[in-house]
């Protein structure tokens, strides 16, 4: 990294404690009770950051800066007004993108005017330390952004959600890898433009490929992974600007993203590995499609799970993306108090992939101000199930799919799900029986004699059982 010679040396000091409170903020956002607290840490730690960085601006002039700022907050402020709630995965993905996006650029303008950023040696060539710092910053940046804009187009529905196996995929990824590492080496000893446009279009390259082939159930390890890869691509370009601040906040979003993949994983029954190479436990033959709609099954109304709901002791209630889709977490939180007075106990249960990000679930039940002590993680709740009287699914579809505990060829085999075809009754609420869930499997619970399905929005359905308790 190269260091600007007259920084005064107040300006590593407010770094400092910038990285200190994005620490603190990190540990603050780990559990519900304290995440406002390291929200507002972190918040400050950036207001320090930026307020350093402006001062500084050592790179680039104030007027320019400004404007620079003016229109990512004015695209960003229209972004956000426009975008519904149910799209924040694609919109997370399409932000990681522009964080890898701006790190191409800034290896681009750094390799291309070398001088401005102060890393020529005496030679008039680029020291050879800023070539691996750029070399690296240009790869990651460019796999974190085509991975990304790949990510965004699955998750939004404009390429099929299921994996795209390209045939020997590893292979031809694995030896793109080592090419790149390979030019990368070869950029120290030199810096002609072919090695390093080359690194640049390999690096495109294999983000589009590695992410390809990942698809179904397995993209909530993908949405992380690429957090963690747009913070790695951050701390590149910190590098490269000689800036600690970005070093520091780069390298936690790197890390806590890593992290935050490893649990997915986790979660998921993947290896970490696996995931890295791209593709993983895609070799499994999809199962069916669609769900056979002429199969016979239950099918109730809001009164029959109201009746069946007030007659519990127990009721384990398990969101997933429809209930996003349908915001009808302020409705279900307004069920689940009606029942409490009724003296049935209310639980419920999060299935760490269950919507679209991480988290998904816990932040509409905090929105709705549902009790973080009534809110509990697969491991701590499913064995709870056999003891239940009503399951309540609302809009949560592959994460309750018993078929992933037995039918090997099934995408999603080996994933642990929610058991909650062990309670005495299972309500379903989805809104066909044609639809099904993201990996595209169908879930053999709809047919199960104690399975009733609730065929509507799920916010409609909830606010008919509220009137039906009343
Ligand atoms: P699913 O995607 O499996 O199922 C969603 C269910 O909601 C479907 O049954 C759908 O059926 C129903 N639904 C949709 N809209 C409504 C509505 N308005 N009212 C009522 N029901 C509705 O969701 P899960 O949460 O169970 O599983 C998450 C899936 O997403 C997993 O496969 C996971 O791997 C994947 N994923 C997760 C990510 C994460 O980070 N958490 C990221 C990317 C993918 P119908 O259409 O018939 O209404």
């Amino acid at each position: 990294m190269h260091e600007v010679a007259d920084t005064p040396a107040w300006v590593p000091l407010a770094y400092l404690i910038a990285g200190a409170l994005f620490i603190l903020a990190l540990r603050g956002l780990s559990s519900p009770e304290s995440s406002r607290r390291g929200n507002r840490m972190g918040m400050i730690g950036m207001a320090i950051a930026v307020v350093t960085t402006l001062v500084m601006h050592d790179i680039a002039s104030l007027p320019e800066i400004v404007i620079a700022i003016a229109i990512g907050a004015a695209i960003g402020f229209l972004t956000a007004r426009r975008i519904a709630m149910t799209a924040m995965p694609q919109l997370v993905a399409a932000f990681h993108s522009l964080v890898g996006m701006a790190a191409v650029l800034v290896a681009a303008a750094a390799y291309l005017n070398p001088g401005a950023f102060g890393i020529l040696g005496a030679d008039g060539e680029i020291l050879q330390v800023s070539r691996v710092e750029m070399g690296l910053g240009m790869a990651i940046g460019a796999i974190t952004f085509s991975g990304s804009v790949i990510a965004f187009l699955k998750l939004n529905g404009n390429m099929s959600g299921k994996p795209i196996m390209l045939p020997g995929r590893h292979v031809i990824n694995l030896g793109i890898l080592a090419a790149i590492l390979g030019l990368i080496a070869y950029f120290v000893t030199d810096q002609s433009g072919w090695v390093f446009w080359t690194v640049t279009a390999l690096s495109f390259l294999i983000g589009f490929l590695l992410i390809i082939p990942i698809g179904g159930a397995d993209m909530p390890v993908v949405v992380s992974m690429l957090n963690s890869y747009s913070g790695w691509a951050a701390a590149a370009m910190g590098f490269t600007l000689g800036n600690s601040a970005m070093i520091i906040t780069g390298a936690l979003v790197g890390s806590s993203g890593a992290i935050l993949s490893y649990i997915m994983c986790r979660a998921m029954n993947r290896s970490f590995i696996s995931v890295i190479a791209g593709g993983f436990g895609g070799d499994a033959i999809a199962g069916p499609g669609g769900p056979a709609l002429d199969r016979p099954y239950k099918r109730g109304s809001a009164e029959d799970a109201a009746f069946l709901m007030k007659q519990a002791e127990q009721v384990i209630i398990v969101p997933g993306y429809g209930m996003a889709v349908a915001q009808a977490q302020h409705a279900l939180r307004e069920m689940g108090d009606l029942l409490e007075r009724e003296g049935v106990s209310v639980k419920y249960a999060i299935h760490p992939v269950a919507g679209r990000m991480p988290g998904h679930m816990n932040v509409l039940l905090a929105e709705a101000n549902v009790d973080y002590d009534k809110v509990f993680e697969l491991e701590d709740i499913n064995s709870e199930f056999a003891r239940s009287d009503v399951a309540f699914v609302i809009g949560a579809n592959d994460v309750t799919n018993p078929s992933a505990k037995t039918d090997k060829s099934s995408p999603i085999y080996g994933m642990p799900v929610l058991d909650v075809e062990k309670a005495k009754t299972v309500l379903f609420i989805k809104r066909s029986m044609g639809g099904a869930g993201y990996a595209g499997v169908e879930n053999e619970l709809f047919f199960r004699d104690n399975t009733m399905m609730l065929l509507a929005d799920a916010k409609k359905m909830v606010e008919e059982i509220v009137k039906n308790m009343g």
